[in-house]
């Protein structure tokens, strides 16, 4: 028989946060092996609750979420979005440029399939969160990564971003707050940014899915509030801010320079109607979550869990010697660097196996996330401190072992 082979479209299409080294992970667990797993920002499974009222309500809903909704989503959330984006000083968004979806992961496919031919290229932050590189791959993109400085707090580089738009560049895409580093960007930063889209007429693509994990007291400027001439796609969703990763739902907004993109908006139309619709309870969701009680905002806050947890896990890396780390303003993750002069790491991948098999600890090795040198991993701070404290002097004893080789 012929082998039946995977389509070339996915030659260059990778996302490790759930790759080879979870396979391994998964192998093991089988086998009994208990893993500390810091591969995922899955909140649920570290016992953050998504709020009550958000659960109670989908319970309330399910009687009248068989059917399907409207290709781009239920009018009563896509109306509490759009007073979200208004509290987010957005202007001009009315309901039809709002799309549900399930989780911001289908949006965020769904907007570059719908704009790329192939070679048009789509700037991406290096590190970045992979389902951005690998969504552009797969719509027939190339992706060219921007560097984000790890020097000035993983801020975008704007001359690296300046040098590397061509004729072909469509796009670039912004995560901030960002995953994997947790910068938040300043308004500078953002307004520069903006500057070169506009010189060049690129689409800005906004992944804001943490805009309210924010420490600190630090505040988040929403990169579409800051122009209107430019088209902005921002998105978000309740897996983060509201603990609900498996409810599956997300929201994308078109806003700013809307009038030149009519064929563009035409296409998101299409590729909306083809999936139909996203699933209906994870829609009724949205309102009960932008409307309640903001209970993030006491995970964040001073005396917050994550906030606890992220000091707790930052300090503790950072003591491991060879060891340095920007701590994060934001998000779920650190990215800690391994100074190569006493980690002369070949294969971060390698390396990932091999402190999952010597010491039970899950971690995302940095090439993941496209960063272009192997000296890299990303962890979550979600464990509690007794979970956190034992993983990360785990990965001390590994690295003591490393720096003895
Ligand atoms: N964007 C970023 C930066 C993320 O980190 C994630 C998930 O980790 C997503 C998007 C996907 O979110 P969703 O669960 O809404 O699909």
């Amino acid at each position: 028989m012929r082998p039946i082979q995977k389509s070339k479209k996915l030659a260059d299409v990778c996302y490790d946060i759930r790759g080879p080294v979870l396979e391994k992970a998964r192998q093991m667990e089988e086998e009994g092996h208990k893993i500390i797993k810091l591969n995922i920002g899955n909140l649920a499974a570290f016992g953050f609750d998504a709020p009550d009222e958000i659960v109670q309500d989908m319970i309330r809903n399910m009687g009248n979420a068989s059917g399907y909704t409207d290709s781009k989503g239920l009018f009563a959330p896509r109306k509490s979005v759009m007073h979200y984006t208004q509290q987010k000083k957005i202007e001009g968004v009315t309901i039809d440029d709002i799309y549900l979806g399930n989780g911001a992961s289908e949006l965020i496919v769904m907007s570059v399939n719908a704009l790329l031919n192939t070679g048009d290229e789509v700037l991406v932050p290096s590190p970045d969160y992979p389902l951005w590189t690998a969504a552009v791959s797969l719509s027939g993109g190339t992706p060219v990564h921007y560097v984000c400085d790890e020097q000035q707090g993983w801020q975008p580089d704007i001359a690296d971003i300046k040098k590397k738009i061509t004729p072909n560049t469509k796009a670039i895409v912004v995560i901030n707050p960002n995953n994997p580093t947790g910068a938040l960007y300043s308004v500078e930063v953002l307004k520069e940014i903006i500057e070169l889209a506009r010189q060049h007429q690129l689409i800005i693509l906004a992944d804001e899915i943490y805009d309210k994990v924010l420490y600190d007291g630090n505040t988040h400027t929403s990169l579409a509030s800051l122009a209107d001439d430019v088209l902005f796609i921002t998105f978000n969703g309740l897996s983060k801010n509201y603990r609900s990763c498996g409810y599956r739902a997300g929201w994308m907004v078109v806003s700013g320079e809307k009038k030149h993109a009519r064929d563009y908006i035409e296409g998101l139309n299409m590729l909306a109607s083809m999936r139909l619709c996203a699933n209906a309870p994870g829609q009724f969701a949205i309102q009960t979550a932008l409307g309640g009680y903001q209970s993030i905002n006491d995970l964040v806050g001073p005396q917050g869990r994550l906030t606890k947890q992220r000091d707790l896990a930052h300090q503790l890396l950072t003591d491991i010697p060879g060891v340095s780390c920007v701590k994060p303003k934001s998000a779920l993750y650190m990215f800690p660097r391994l100074d190569p002069e006493i980690y002369p790491i070949k294969d971060d991948q390698e390396f990932a196996y091999e402190l999952l098999a010597e010491e039970k600890v899950l971690i995302v090795q940095g090439t993941g996330f496209n960063c272009p040198t192997p000296d890299h991993f990303r962890v979550v701070f979600l464990p509690n401190t007794d979970d956190l404290t034992e993983s990360m002097g785990r990965i001390a004893h590994f690295l003591e072992g490393y720096r003895r080789r």
